[in-house]
């Protein structure tokens, strides 16, 4: 599982719990997310944007 952080605004995409309300359940890859992607919390960035944080 890896996680993603937006940089604008410090949201952590986590595959483990990724992005229920946005419709992508826990367990959804970030590799499966589409480029189009944008921030849940501020809505400015886009997948391409966001960091790869390192592995817990
Ligand atoms: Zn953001």
């Amino acid at each position: 599982m890896s996680r993603h952080q937006c940089p604008g605004c410090g949201f952590v995409f986590d595959e483990k719990i990724a992005d229920p309300l946005n419709g992508y359940p826990a367990g959804t890859r970030w590799t499966a997310l589409p480029e189009t992607y944008s921030c849940p919390d501020c809505s400015v960035r886009d997948k391409p944007d966001f960091v790869k944080l390192d592995d817990e």
